[in-house]
């Protein structure tokens, strides 16, 4: 599995985008940053969108990738893949006729560049060749986690997508069953000193990380740090150092893992 980080920060400055990584050159995990990225045919390869929740951090680009795809006549409209609360948020606020035009009707309601298909809670389900899980984690609204898997028997490999969220549970007992997990992507917005804000908002300090990591004890693989509020990415930093945990990568935009 390829994962090329098309943005993973919390914040947006030139050189910097919100939360977007492509896997395998066709499956969108989150749509923060993709047409500031990616040239026309790499867009035009892309083929499904996982969405972990409606924040304007995760979807922005949304709405200039189905503008985009709508002149290059592909011939299978992008599927849009979140929960049925998201979607709807998604076709009354953005694709709405007013804020944008509603692709799942566009250019023709029987041939539509956008379609939306909904996974519930819990639910496995074929993206492409990837099989993908989607578990719910704990945010100031609903948003979920993605399990990734590729490959089969003993060949599979998982990579898993832990989204926004405060202290959560589930997940790490999803992660510690997983087969092979060889990645986790892993928030940490805020520093120490902003640990009131990250209870209120939903997100995680370095310390509240490393006491979610306790949770996937003796689970060890790799954990990649990202959605870090640009204003405090020293802070955070140099808290990461402290903890002394080898396996804590802070991502960069443009980076490519191969698990
Ligand atoms: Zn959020
Ligand atoms: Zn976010």
């Amino acid at each position: 599995m390829e994962i090329r980080v098309l943005g993973c920060h919390g914040s947006q400055l030139p050189g910097r985008g919100f939360t977007g990584f492509l896997i395998d050159g066709t499956t969108l995990l989150d749509a923060g940053a993709v047409t500031s990225v990616l040239t026309l045919e790499e867009q035009s390869r892309i083929d499904h969108v996982l969405i972990s929740h409606a924040h304007l951090d995760h979807i922005q680009e949304l709405p200039s990738l189905a503008d985009n795809l709508c002149y290059i006549r592909k011939n299978d409209p992008l599927t849009v893949i979140s929960m049925p609360r998201v979607i709807n948020t998604l076709k009354r606020h953005i694709f709405n006729g007013a804020i944008w035009p509603d692709f799942s009707i566009l250019p023709r309601a029987e041939k539509p560049v956008l379609q939306f298909e909904p996974i519930r809670s819990g639910e496995k389900m074929r993206v492409g060749h990837l099989r993908v899980t989607s578990i719910p984690v704990n945010h100031s609204v609903e948003s979920v986690a993605y399990v990734i898997e590729s490959g089969q028997g003993p060949a599979t490999k998982t990579a898993i997508f832990v989204g926004d969220t405060g202290p959560t549970e589930k997940i790490w007992s999803v992660a510690g069953k997983g087969k092979n997990v060889r990645a986790i992507f892993v928030e940490t917005s805020l520093p120490g000193e902003m640990a009131e804000m990250a209870e209120m908002t939903g997100h995680l300090t370095p310390a509240g990380l490393a006491r979610e990591l306790e949770k996937l004890y003796p689970l060890m693989p790799q954990i990649y740090l990202y959605h870090m509020k640009i204003q405090y990415c020293e802070a955070i930093r140099s808290e990461i150092e402290r903890l002394k945990n080898g396996r804590i990568q802070i991502l960069q935009d443009g980076q490519v893992i191969r698990i």
